[in-house]
């Protein structure tokens, strides 16, 4: 297992949680929520290991990780039915495979264009509303 102690997905940390709350573990990820949510419903998918590139993965890690990405999108869609799924992998600080699920709306916020990664004013929810996300997130992750 690839493990960097320097870094909040894989220690876990408060760094970690201050951003996501963990919604449930995939096949070789886990799906958080997103806390900053201007774009309603948005996820972070985050890839079980500490691989910084796509081409790591073993065969088997890379198909599984497409298939936690198809469900975690599905969930996203089922919870908040967005019109599109912007999907951003980026990571060029902390270096763990991590793909942010961005539902947009259409012609609502960044519609056509690029997400922003950390909107100001961030948008956070009241701890009701993202139980209620979580809840929905979760229900859509069934089979
Ligand atoms: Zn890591």
């Amino acid at each position: 297992m690839r493990h960097d102690a320097s870094c909040f997905y894989c220690v876990k940390d408060q760094r970690r949680d201050d951003l996501m709350i963990q919604v449930a573990p995939l096949e070789v990820s886990t799906l958080f929520l997103f806390r900053e949510q201007s774009y309603r419903g948005r996820c972070i998918v985050a890839f079980r290991d500490h691989a910084r590139e796509l081409f790591e993965l073993t065969p088997e890690e890379l198909g599984a990780y497409a298939r936690d990405l198809a469900r975690a999108a599905r969930a996203v869609q089922g919870a908040v039915s967005p019109d599109k799924i912007n999907y951003g992998a980026f990571a060029d600080k902390q270096g763990h495979l991590h793909v942010h699920l961005v539902p947009k709306v259409k012609d609502g916020k960044s519609w056509g264009g690029m997400f922003e990664m950390m909107p100001e004013p961030r948008e956070l929810l009241q701890p009701d509303e993202y139980q209620g996300l979580v809840t929905r997130l979760r229900a859509g992750l069934a089979p």
